[in-house]
């Protein structure tokens, strides 16, 4: 690594608020074992500490690790940073997320999202490679930060013999809530970098009211704001917040077609201003694409970058003096309606609302504007937001505690603890999947499912099906639903309906009565043409999706493979067609998902809630109703009307013996087992997992 010539990137990062307090903040992090550091957003915590932490020294050690909650955070400030080091990505700069490690041997500034570091924990409790751990953005408080904030808190409180050095653990947030970081982890020391920020003036506006939570008609707002901002106010790149990735597109594409009508001459307040250039930003974009957001605009031009909520705190985007906020957001709620999680479209907490104004005023004076009422602003738009740990599905970090040793899941150190109800809902829900027993203790087939990086009951169709010896089609299926959508659908209607009638084809090539033989008929389709890229234009399939796919594919295949190695494996055999046998699979991993004809096209679930759904119209099943009677099916989403997604038929035979175990257990059983008193010993009796690989995490965080 140069360390002479240093480029243009390092000398902006001398401009930014942390470097004057360099010296004290490496002498901070030497002097105890955890620190909080907060500062506004955008004062340079995330690109800039590890940075101080390495010339200091401080990888003689080991590594420094940084978590994200998000995913394209982790990847993005990981570029930036190398850039910033001068060296290759993957180098002594690196990222790992969810099927996607850009490390080597050589990488000592290690950028993860925190589902990465909970998975090296479980293979490596004393996380014997690092010399200093920051969990980074913990004010977003995802539900695996707060996890490792208790378990990093369990793990390092006391001086621990095992290691030859002692660790650092950093804790940054931006502002908020840092006495009570402070105070969980050991009254411990908080630094703040002093910001400057500068007044942003925020106005309401009149299209969203109270009554309009549930209707995606901001987008238009919003499309109407940015032009209206465009052509009145003075020169100043604009952010936009919006909720995902369609809306987005969508916005993005209304706002090209707008844009092209706009006379330079006439109707712009600015004369300087002469051109739009509109930028998406979310979560599952090509990260080329990411790179452009950075750059700053060309002369003369605005920049108009239309993001999801990762633009509020994750990335921060030099150069903003507007804000148009449309005042919702995409979260992973436990809908209690439907009884499961739902990624759903909310109105944001006023902090966040706060926090999203905040981007305008960093380098100058800003505005703000909020596209819904005053009125929205009191009556739908909670103080803060609610903690994830606190409004989704426990299974999946419950069976990571319990396999790190931490039975007792309902004293586990938590900074916010969860509802009781909800940690019993994932112990029933482990217990129903057979990964833990009547007595709450891990079983064989939970250490195997905690190994996988999906959902536990896909993990459990995967794993029924190697057993039976038919992996295959599940490994693929298993990929498809772990990347983003694959299917494309146009906006213009005459190409929908070719692009919706290459995707009938596909799925007729297998019955057409099966979304989950679809995907399967889809990955074998693609992968065994001589032309994968033209063939998914041809059929109107996202190439990128599907490399991924073939990728993620390979990858759960490894993780299989060394498990059917290492331990003994369960061996089964089924006399039955090839067809039964995938859909049997499937069911013991869905049978939490089953639903029975009611009337007409509604059906009834049979988790013990009795939700009325309705088969999705992407589904190859919607308009069939032949002796449709038994479904299982993937995922909900929930609009005015709840309706599901990715659907196979049943035989009520298949899920006969594995529904009374929804009903049967007593949750108080397996939480008294719970409660049982375990001793701090337990965590270090873990045997570490020598020939454990790291694996990446279940994250919902691709948004
Ligand atoms: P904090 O973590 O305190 O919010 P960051 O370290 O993320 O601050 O940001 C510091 C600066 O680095 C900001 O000015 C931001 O614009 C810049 N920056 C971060 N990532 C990139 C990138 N990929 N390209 C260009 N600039 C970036
Ligand atoms: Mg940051």
């Amino acid at each position: 690594m140069s360390k002479t010539s240093r480029g243009d990137a390092k000398d902006e990062s001398k401009h930014l608020p942390i470097y004057r307090h360099k010296a004290k903040l490496v002498e901070a992090v030497k002097a105890s074992t955890f620190l909080v550091v907060t500062g506004e957003t955008g004062s340079g915590k995330t690109t800039q500490l590890p940075q101080y932490l390495y010339e200091a020294g401080f990888c003689k050690n080991g590594r420094i690790g940084i978590t994200q909650p998000r995913r394209v955070a982790a990847i993005t400030v990981a570029q930036r940073v190398s850039q910033e080091m001068q060296c290759t990505l993957g180098r002594e700069v690196g990222y790992q997320v969810r099927f996607d490690d850009c490390t080597s041997q050589d990488t000592v500034v290690k950028y993860m999202t925190d589902g990465c570091l909970l998975r090296e924990i479980l293979a490596d409790p004393g996380l014997s490679q690092y010399s200093v751990v920051i969990l980074d953005e913990v004010h977003e408080r995802s539900l695996n930060t707060d996890i490792l904030l208790g378990l990093l808190k369990k793990i390092f409180s006391k001086a621990t013999k095992s290691r030859s050095f002692p660790v650092r653990v950093v804790v940054m947030s931006a502002t908020l809530e840092t006495d009570k970081l402070s105070a969980f982890l050991d009254n411990c020391p908080v630094f703040t970098i002093p910001g400057r920020m500068f007044p942003v003036t925020c106005t309401f506006g009149s299209a969203v009211g109270p009554k309009d939570t549930e209707s995606t008609a901001y987008v238009k707002e919003v499309v109407k704001m940015v032009l209206e901002v465009h052509t009145s106010e003075m020169a100043g790149d604009i952010l936009v917040f919006l909720t995902g990735q369609t809306e987005i597109e969508r916005a993005c594409d209304l706002l090209f077609e707008k844009a092209e009508s706009i006379d330079y001459r006439y109707d712009v307040q600015d004369q300087t201003v002469d051109g739009l250039l509109i930028l998406p930003l979310y979560g599952s974009m090509p990260t080329d694409q990411q790179r452009q957001i950075f750059q700053p605009s060309p002369p003369g031009i605005r920049k108009c970058v239309v993001a999801t909520n990762i633009a509020a705190t994750s990335l921060t985007i030099n150069g903003i003096i507007y804000i148009i906020d449309s005042g919702f957001v995409k979260q992973l709620n436990h809908n209690s309606r439907v009884g499961m999680d739902v990624l759903e479209v909310v109105p944001i907490s006023k902090s966040e609302a706060q926090q999203r104004a905040g981007r305008a005023g960093r380098t100058s004076a800003g505005k703000c504007f909020r596209i819904y009422t005053e009125e929205f602003w009191q009556k739908c738009m909670p103080e803060y937001t609610i903690p994830e740990i606190q409004r989704t599905s426990l299974t999946a970090v419950v069976l990571t505690l319990k396999c790190l040793g931490v039975h007792d899941v309902i004293r586990f150190p938590y900074l916010d603890s969860p509802e009781e109800r909800f940690i019993l809902e994932a112990l029933k829900q482990l217990y129903q999947f057979d990964a833990i027993d009547r007595r709450g203790r891990v079983t064989q087939l939970g250490k195997l499912m905690v190994e996988f990086p999906l959902h536990p009951g896909l993990t459990r169709a995967l794993l029924k099906a190697a057993s039976l010896g038919c992996e295959d089609m599940l490994l693929s299926v298993a990929a498809m639903l772990s990347v983003e959508n694959i299917f494309i659908r146009p906006g213009h209607p005459e190409k929908q309906k070719e692009a919706d009638k290459k995707h009938r084809a596909l799925a007729a090539k297998c019955g057409g009565t099966n979304d989950f033989a679809t995907l399967l008929t889809v990955f074998q389709a693609c992968k065994s043409s001589d032309r994968p890229s033209a063939w998914c234009k041809e059929n109107w399939i996202h190439w990128r999706a599907l490399k991924s796919a073939f990728s993620v594919e390979t990858q759960l295949r490894e993780i299989l493979l060394r498990l059917q190695q290492m331990r003994d494996f369960p061996v089964e055999t089924f006399d039955g067609n090839k067809n039964e046998l995938f859909r049997r699979c499937l069911c013991t991993g869905y049978f939490t998902n089953v639903a029975r004809r009611s009337v007409g096209k509604v059906f009834c679930t049979m988790d013990g809630h009795g939700s009325m759904v309705n088969i999705h119209p992407s589904s190859s099943l919607f308009d069939q109703d032949a002796e449709l009677n038994w479904i299982i099916f993937h995922d909900v989403l929930v609009t005015s009307r709840v309706y599901i997604r990715t659907v196979c038929p049943i035989r009520y035979e298949w899920v006969k013996d594995l529904l009374p175990k929804l009903h049967e257990v007593d949750v108080y059983e397996l939480s008294s087992v719970a409660r049982e008193e375990v001793t701090d010993e337990e965590m270090t009796k873990w045997e570490m997992r020598e020939a454990a690989k790291r694996l990446p995490e279940v994250s919902t965080e691709d948004v």
